[in-house]
């Protein structure tokens, strides 16, 4: 099948990409490459350099490629703490930009839209593990766009008789096995690559936002889950929805819940560093405490991760330690 990935050249978009093309699959990427780069495109993959927002450049793709069946809708803006700064971006970026891409695919034959959407939409859920259908109360802007582009998504297709599947992602980290594949930047914002860097780096203090929140150590209690196993995920949504004519909203997550200082133990223990560390003030939009129930995905999709938390930091350390390597031995 010919399948339309956004965003391909980026962190998950790439992992995406060389897992749809290992399945058999021929895949067309699109991307801007404003955070991602050319060199994580598999050399199989037909790329077309140009910005989502743009439908002409959408429609181009279309025209060209009129064979396209699927579109995986990866490429968006990813950051909590950005997104209270700037939601002009975040609602152009991640709910616009989806509003665009659909009407250009209104002159295509794609029969399956699937889309990366986020746990923030979730905002501090009542219980947790929090499952699909539970209320949706977004903390900040970046949530609130995710959620404005499934409502979305979710209306568009409905009319267009067009079947979607919708993937609620919980805290990804990880790097692909090959060791090509990962968070290619110095300028990090996630907790797992910022623990780990500072477990390379000892000059970088790994912080911790705020230890006095409603969970038992008082630092907030997240889900992590590895890229690979994510992308996974999409491979078998995109399989069962195709074969059963259906859309779905499905939690990717691994189901347990991990404090910030818990993950910073594991990672001391796993990697055997020290690393040093501060608690400084809180983050401002951070929920205390959430985790997945991914029962639909396991039983509906039959997904089963292979990846748990000291797999993750493993392998979120090996790729940077390379990474950081290669980025000092670059000629500046
Ligand atoms: N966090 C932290 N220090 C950091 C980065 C993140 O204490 O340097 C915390 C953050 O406050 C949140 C959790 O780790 O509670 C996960 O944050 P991240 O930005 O990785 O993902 P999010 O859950 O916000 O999507």
């Amino acid at each position: 099948m010919k399948i339309l990935v956004t965003g391909g050249a980026g962190y998950i978009g790439s992992h995406a990409v060389y897992m749809l093309i290992k399945n058999g699959h021929t895949v067309v990427v699109a991307d801007n490459l404003s955070t991602g780069f050319k060199e994580n495109i598999h050399k199989e993959a037909k790329f077309y350099e140009g910005d989502i927002s743009n439908k002409l450049f959408l429609s181009n793709i279309f025209e060209d490629e009129s064979d396209i069946e699927a579109v995986m809708h990866f490429a968006g803006s990813i950051r909590v703490d950005e997104s209270i700064y700037k939601p002009l971006e975040y609602f152009k970026n991640n709910a616009d930009a989806v509003r665009v891409l659909l009407s250009a695919c209104q002159n295509s034959n794609i029969s399956t839209f699937i889309f990366s959407s986020t746990a923030a939409i979730y905002g501090q859920a009542k219980t947790v593990p929090i499952d699909e259908l539970d209320e949706k109360n977004p903390m900040n802007p970046y949530g609130e766009s995710k959620l404005a582009a499934e409502n979305l998504i979710k209306s568009w297709c409905d009319i267009r008789d067009v079947n979607f599947v919708i993937f609620r992602y919980f805290n990804v980290a990880g790097a692909h096995s090959n060791g090509k594949l990962g968070i290619k930047s110095n300028n990090l914002t996630h907790l797992i690559p910022l623990i780990v860097k500072s477990a390379i780096d000892k000059k970088e203090i790994f912080r911790i936002f705020g230890d006095d929140f409603e969970t038992e150590d008082g630092t907030c209690v997240r889900d992590f889950i590895h890229v690979q196993d994510l992308v996974e995920a999409h491979l078998l949504g995109l399989e069962w929805s195709i074969k059963n004519e259906r859309s779905g909203i499905f939690n990717l997550g691994s189901e347990k819940g991990y404090s910030v200082k818990q993950v910073y133990d594991t990672a001391t223990q796993v990697l055997k560093i020290e690393i040093p560390f501060e608690i400084i003030e809180k983050r401002f939009g951070d929920p205390a405490k959430i985790y997945a129930s991914t029962i639909l995905a396991k039983e509906i999709l039959k997904w089963k991760p292979k990846y748990n938390l000291k797999k993750i930091i493993m392998s979120e350390y090996k790729f940077r330690l390379k990474f950081t390597k290669d980025s000092q031995s670059k000629p500046h």
